[in-house]
């Protein structure tokens, strides 16, 4: 629509691309076809991991068991290496007085992202369109001291953004979404190791989920149009640079592009088609702390104020699963697949057999089905594989008496018969190794 907005005429984009050789298109046009394959929100339809409806509104997201379960252990993975790694979990509210997000400035710079405010008695509320304000209220709900800092608070945050409807796009852009939002407050002797700490922590996480390449950018000051200390700005875009530099990353420099409250790094992911995935920013605010007016007390009695950063590691959850689908292509590594196994009965006869040994795996937890129609053996394999689950276990007569199982991976790859345990190990190092 002409500039993204569906009541005006709707346009026609054309896009055209040149090439060197021959070649260079066709690995282009592979791509393409790729991409298209890979696409989020077809594979979400394929493998029944989420749906929109126009009954609950565009941009909202309704997530299915599968897919449900996919983000749950992406977020017990995250939350338990956030307690790991000094993090305290907090828990605020959806709404807020219009109070609230005055103070932090949300209406002055924010309003036309944020819903309509709800009348409440005789106030207004809205819905949070960021979790900050509530996290600087647990900040400022006692006197802190020296000695508190650094403080880091997490939540698995839900706001809700305005977007137009033109610009919607499956799990990539929506109205409703879950940040894995931390913000981070420390004293200035503090600021470099928490920075150097805080981008380690998202490279790990990310490692974590078989993300290895990442593009970095670092936002800088405009003098033109910045809130804070000048002196404060430098100090923290040095702390930026040094630790991106440190953890080896190639990064762009984005001079002057900073928002007005403090410079960022935004880290980017390259996946498997070399296609760059906004997911981790690190900013700082030299804003809200003046606007709340956050203190502590220095060990020479006097109050100061803290160095605040906002740190969303994955970015959204909606938006990163989106990404994983198509990084994954759909075939999640085996401890994020929803079902792990697919035990295949050559005959009825076998669906006994099949059961047992789907017990053994459960009792250790692995994610077993037993697929017990009476279809012929290639079609449940065709099943299996279309589900993109990680093992099927085919078992017939020989493997019955012998008490062993014949692998083949979603890849078509058969592996020699081996027994149960020997695959229950298998399983269970690759679940524990993110493979
Ligand atoms: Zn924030």
């Amino acid at each position: 629509y002409w500039r993204g907005d569906e009541k005006r005429p709707m346009l026609q984009r054309i896009y055209g691309t040149a090439w060197k050789n021959s070649k260079a298109l066709e690995e282009y046009l592979r791509k393409l076809d790729e991409a298209k394959k890979r696409d989020h929100r077809r594979l979400g339809k394929e493998l029944d991991l989420y749906s929109t409806s126009p009954e609950v509104g565009s941009g909202l997201i309704l997530w299915h068991p599968k897919g449900g379960l996919v983000r749950h252990l992406t977020e017990e993975y995250c939350k338990n290496e956030h307690l790991a790694n000094g993090y305290d979990f907090v828990y605020s509210p959806h709404i807020g007085r219009s109070d609230l997000w005055r103070t932090s400035g949300h209406l002055t710079w924010y309003e036309e992202n944020m819903y309509a405010p709800i009348k409440i008695d005789e106030d207004e509320y809205y819905i949070k369109p960021m979790n900050c304000p509530f996290h600087i209220m647990i900040y400022k709900s006692k006197i802190r001291s020296y000695r508190d800092l650094p403080m880091r608070y997490a939540e698995w945050g839900t706001v809700y953004r305005y977007e137009r409807s033109g610009v919607l796009h499956g799990l990539m852009r929506v109205r409703g979404f879950t940040q894995d939002d931390a913000h981070l407050f420390c004293r200035e002797d503090q600021m470099a190791e928490e920075i150097d700490r805080v981008l380690k922590f998202c490279l790990h996480i990310l490692r974590g989920f078989g993300i290895n390449e990442f593009h970095a950018y670092l936002s800088t000051r405009d003098p033109e149009k910045s809130a804070g200390d000048p002196h404060r700005w430098e100090d923290a875009t040095d702390a930026l640079r040094n630790a991106l530099d440190r953890a080896e990353l190639v990064y762009d420099l984005d001079e002057g592009g900073a928002a007005f409250y403090g410079p960022k790094i935004d880290l980017k992911m390259i996946d498997a088609l070399g296609r760059e995935w906004q997911l981790s920013t690190i900013q700082f605010d030299f804003n809200l702390p003046e606007r709340f007016d956050m203190v502590y007390i220095g060990e020479d009695g006097k109050q100061h104020r803290p160095y605040m950063i906002h740190r969303a590691l994955l970015g959204s959850m909606e938006r990163f699963m989106g990404v994983l689908i198509e990084h994954y292509g759909g075939a999640f590594p085996v401890w994020l697949s929803p079902t792990q196994v697919m035990l295949i009965p050559i005959a009825d006869r076998h669906i006994p057999y099949a059961q047992e040994v789907a017990g053994k795996m459960k009792a250790v937890g692995i994610r077993v089905e037993v697929d017990s129609r009476s279809d012929r053996m290639n079609a449940k394999i065709r099943d299996a594989q279309h589900q993109k689950i990680p093992y099927m276990l085919v078992v017939g007569d020989r493997e019955m008496v012998q008490g062993k199982v014949a692998p083949r991976l979603r890849s078509g790859d058969r592996l020699p018969s081996m027994d149960v345990d020997e695959i229950i190990k298998r399983i269970q190092k690759e679940i524990k190794e993110h493979v």
